[in-house]
Formats: C-alpha cells, sequence, structure tokens
C-alpha cells in the first residue's frame, strides 16, 4: 500500500513516474487515432480472453459476487472500450465548422489533439472499470496517463500487465500505488489535466492542489440518487429496479438508488414487492456466479452504514429486513427502511451501503422539490407509464443524468456523457464530450494568403467607422432588404479598407 513511504520517497516516486509517462508522450501522440484504437481493441481482446482471472481479482479486493464483478466492472469496462473502436476516429476527426458570411472566403475547422499526461485518480468500489474506462478514453486522445488506484483496491500488477499484454508501450500507462499522499504528490508534477473519481471531500482538497498549478480537473464525486415511483408505474419493475440499483455492488455505487420516493397511492404495494425481493437475496463472495451481491469492501463504511441505519431507527424509522445483520460483519444483508423522512441523514449524506430507504410523497411538484433538496445531483430515475411527465420531472431534476424506467442506465450506455452537477462535481467523461474532454480542442480559421488587408484591422477611419455601423445594424437587424444593406455596406467596407491600407489614411 506504500503508506509506510517517508514524504521524500514519496516525492521521488511520483517524480520518477512522471517523468515516465511524460517520456512516452511523443511515441504515443504521433500515432493516429486508428492506430491508438486498434491497441484498444487489442486490450478488449485481453480482457474477454482473462475474464475469469481479473474477477476472481476484483473478488478478492472487493468481497463483490462474481455477478456483480463480471456485469459492472467487466462488461462495462469492454462496453466503454467497444464504443471507443466505433466512434473515436469519427468524433476525433478534424470538424469543419460554420464559418459567417462576415468572415467570406475563410474556412474554420476544430482539431482534436493530445493534452499530453492525465492523472487519473481513482476509488475503490469499481478497481477494474475505473482504471479501465479513463485510461482507455485518455490514450485514445492520445495522451499518456499516471493512473492511481485506490490503497484499497489496488489489484497490483494487474492493469499493467493486461496493457502489456495489449502491447501498450510501458511508459504509455504508468500505474502508481499509494494513498493520497501519492495522489498529492502527482498532481504536484503538474499533469495536463486530472481525472478524479472519488468522495466529494477528496474532490475540494484536489480541486485546490490543482488550483496552484492551474491544472484542469474532472470532478466525479459522490451521490445521494432519488428514484421516484409514481402511482401508474408498474409496481413489480419497479421494485425490482429498486432492488437492483439499491443493491447492486452492495450499494457501493456513486450512483445507487440512495432514496425511493413511492406515491402514497401505490406506497404500501411498493413496499411489500421490494421486501420480498430484499428478503430473497442471496448474498455471499461466491465462486459460481449464483449469489446476487457480496460483502461491503472497507469497515469504515461498513460503520457509516451503522451510524446511518442506527440514526434513522432512533428517529423513528422502521427497519422492514436485514435485521439479523450484527452491525459489523462486512456482509451486510440488504436493508429496507420504512417512515424514513427527509431530515434524516439517511436521506441526506451518503450511506453507499445496501440500503433503501422509503419516503412517500403526494404530488409531482413536492417530490421534485424534496429531491432537489440535496447536497448531491449525481443521476436519478423516474418510473411512471405516462412519459410525458416522466420527461417532465426528468427535465426538473438538478441531476447530471436521468433513467425513465429505468435505472442506474445512463453510465450503462458509453455514449453518454457522464457526470454531475453541485456536490457530484463536474466536467463530463464518456461519449463523445468525454473524448473532447481528454483533447486540446483546437480551433483553427484558414484564410488565403493575398495582398489584401481585413476590413477591421488599422487604420480605423471615420469613413470606416460609418460603414461599420451600416454593416453593424443591417447585419444584426434581419430581414432580406436589411441583409442587401449589409452586403452593400461589406462590400464598401472591404474595398476602402483595401484602399486605406495601402495609403493609410
Ligand atoms: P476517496 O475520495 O477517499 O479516494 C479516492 C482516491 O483519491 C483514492 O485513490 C485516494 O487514494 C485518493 N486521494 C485521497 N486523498 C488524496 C489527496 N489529498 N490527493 C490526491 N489523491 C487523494 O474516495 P473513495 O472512498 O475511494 O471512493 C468512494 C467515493 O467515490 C464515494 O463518494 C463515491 O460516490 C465516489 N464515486 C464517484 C463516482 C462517480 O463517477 N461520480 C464513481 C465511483 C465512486
Amino acid at each position: 500500500m506504500n503508506t509506510d513511504m517517508t514524504d521524500e520517497q514519496v516525492v521521488a516516486l511520483a517524480r520518477s513516474e512522471a517523468a515516465k509517462a511524460r517520456a512516452g508522450a511523443k511515441s504515443l501522440s504521433r500515432r493516429s487515432v486508428a492506430t491508438r484504437v486498434a491497441f484498444i481493441r487489442t486490450l478488449r481482446e485481453v480482457i474477454v480472453r482473462r475474464r475469469e482471472e481479473i474477477i476472481d481479482r476484483i473478488q478478492q479486493e472487493t468481497g463483490k459476487s462474481r455477478s456483480d464483478a463480471l456485469v459492472s466492472e467487466i462488461f462495462g469496462a469492454l462496453d466503454v472500450l467497444a464504443w471507443i473502436e466505433k466512434f473515436a476516429p469519427k468524433h476525433l476527426a478534424p470538424q469543419k465548422v460554420h464559418t459567417s458570411i462576415v468572415l467570406m472566403g475563410k474556412k474554420s475547422e476544430t482539431w482534436c489533439e493530445p493534452l499530453g499526461t492525465i492523472l487519473v485518480i481513482s476509488p475503490w468500489n469499481y478497481p477494474f472499470y475505473q482504471a479501465i474506462a479513463p485510461i482507455a478514453l485518455a490514450v485514445a486522445c492520445g495522451n499518456t496517463v499516471l493512473y492511481k488506484p485506490s490503497e484499497w483496491t489496488p489489484l497490483s500488477g494487474l492493469i499493467e500487465d493486461l496493457l502489456a499484454a495489449a502491447q501498450f508501450a510501458p511508459n504509455w500507462v504508468r500505474v502508481v500505488y499509494g494513498d493520497g499522499r501519492v495522489g498529492a504528490a502527482l498532481i504536484d508534477t503538474k499533469p495536463e489535466k486530472i481525472m478524479f473519481t472519488g468522495s466529494t471531500r477528496t474532490g475540494k482538497v484536489i480541486l485546490q492542489r490543482a488550483a496552484e498549478h492551474m491544472i484542469p480537473v474532472e470532478l466525479e464525486l459522490g451521490g445521494k440518487d432519488a428514484m421516484i415511483v409514481f402511482e401508474d408505474a408498474d409496481i413489480g419493475r419497479a421494485a425490482a429496479g429498486a432492488a437492483w440499483g439499491g443493491l447492486t455492488c452492495t450499494g457501493q455505487s456513486c450512483t445507487s438508488v440512495e432514496r425511493v420516493y413511492v406515491h402514497e397511492r401505490v406506497y404500501d404495494r411498493f413496499r411489500e414487492a421490494l421486501v420480498a425481493i430484499a428478503t430473497a437475496i442471496k448474498q455471499e463472495t461466491d465462486r459460481d456466479g449464483d449469489a446476487d451481491i457480496g460483502a461491503m469492501t472497507t469497515d469504515f463504511q461498513v460503520k457509516i452504514v451503522r451510524e446511518h441505519v442506527e440514526d434513522a431507527k432512533a428517529q423513528g424509522a422502521q427497519q422492514l429486513t436485514g435485521t439479523e445483520w450484527n452491525g459489523q460483519s462486512r456482509l451486510i444483508p440488504p436493508i429496507v427502511l420504512d417512515d424514513v423522512r427527509d431530515d434524516m441523514q439517511v436521506a441526506r449524506a451518503e450511506t453507499f451501503g445496501p440500503v433503501l430507504p422509503l419516503l412517500r410523497f403526494s404530488n409531482e411538484e413536492d417530490v421534485v422539490r424534496r429531491a432537489n433538496d440535496s447536497e448531491f445531483g449525481l443521476t436519478a430515475s423516474v418510473w411512471s407509464k405516462d412519459l410525458v411527465r416522466a420527461r417532465r420531472v426528468a427535465a426538473a431534476l438538478d441531476v447530471g443524468g436521468v433513467s425513465i424506467n429505468n435505472v442506474m442506465a445512463t453510465e450503462a450506455n458509453p455514449a453518454l456523457p457522464f457526470g454531475g452537477v453541485k456536490n457530484s462535481g463536474f466536467g463530463r467523461y464518456k461519449g463523445a464530450l468525454g473524448l473532447h474532454a481528454f483533447s486540446n480542442v483546437k480551433s483553427v480559421l484558414i484564410d488565403k494568403d493575398s495582398g489584401k488587408i481585413e476590413a477591421n484591422w488599422f487604420p480605423y477611419t471615420r469613413r470606416k467607422y460609418e460603414l461599420f455601423t451600416d454593416m453593424t445594424v443591417n447585419y444584426f437587424s434581419g430581414g432580406p432588404a436589411a441583409f442587401v444593406r449589409f452586403l452593400r455596406a461589406a462590400l464598401e467596407l472591404e474595398s476602402y479598407a483595401n484602399k486605406a491600407g495601402k495609403n493609410g489614411r
């Protein structure tokens, strides 16, 4: 875990790894997008081939169920790689953009160029996915990567091994192990960009440190995702969705369902269906894929879950399932809480465990206000047969993504940008916006070389001022007559400017 390193050793490690990543930048950035994508394809093939071994490692370090590891980490990562292969060449290719008539004769383009070295700092809840997805996106854009995994789930040696098997040069991606001190020291090596996924608390610290060096940061932070179930929703499907959304990865997902708002008319039916599913959940860090959820990954998160549940119960909430839990074991069973109020800790702070707090609502306006009354704004879900209403509510929610009649589904599509608002962070990764986040999107305007000077270049004269006024008024007034007047003024201005340019004033 490298926590025993001295401060000097931490700084030396960060500098030496950063120097290697910088040294690799040239060999990677001069390769075409097609060549980079070919490496991504090979990586995909390697992961598919070695999936069982990877799942073993994920399970050893996280305690997840085998199916959780396969579905969320392996499939999720492969899906991002497949999207990159198919779409990165299109999104990273030079794009022609519109050039207005006032810039007649010129052409405008955007070029996506590598930024240099990207520092990726990741959390412990999806140690494989949170390594592969950002690394692949950054490399596809031509950047080298300094990757710092969480000290709790380092998967030591695995990522390097897979990248080497996919023929990545050793200096393209440097995996740097250690705790927050190593992360901080890596920031001080001044990478061109930081992609941070983790808690809001650490996100703020990173943002401050990055500001010292003027490094742009993408922040993917915590959440307190609301699920809103209207009275016309299919209750069986919604309850099954709540169970999966709240319990997958034992509730340790940034986009876990953490608040379930159910319309009062269907509340009792929904609660009954959810309790039935929660009680039937099979929990084990299994070997054969036959368990639904596994264990919690860390003891400190177990403590947070215990505190939230105890606080809710002390304030009048009823624990409907999981009462057999001793408050210590990492195998926290699904906990459905009834009679939860908005001001309870379990409805406000990120629990990050297998807890489903149920909250009753009576009308749309009220539930939107309550869902938005949160420091977080990552994702949410809205459940209703009435798609007009579902879209209206989705539009009213202060979050980065909304699934309608589904759960945790926006992040399942690599074509959709992912990110939050408020204390859930900012920036977007994945999708075309995600590729642009790892690129220097360079604007280029191409003009012909000629003896002419531009109308807006010096010298400024009284006559030019009159013509510019004429042009401005007519250009921005609209209508065919104004457009003709604009053209006349523009042409005269151009010939006058050229004469004035040659003759001085
Ligand atoms: P964390 O903030 O404790 O740690 C995240 C990473 O930051 C680790 O690698 C850690 O070593 C590093 N770090 C800690 N202090 C640092 C410092 N001062 N400078 C640089 N690096 C430092 O988060 P965690 O407990 O590992 O992860 C859980 C959190 O991550 C939850 O809040 C969860 O919601 C969030 N998360 C968000 C997303 C998302 O995409 N929005 C995805 C997964 C997890």
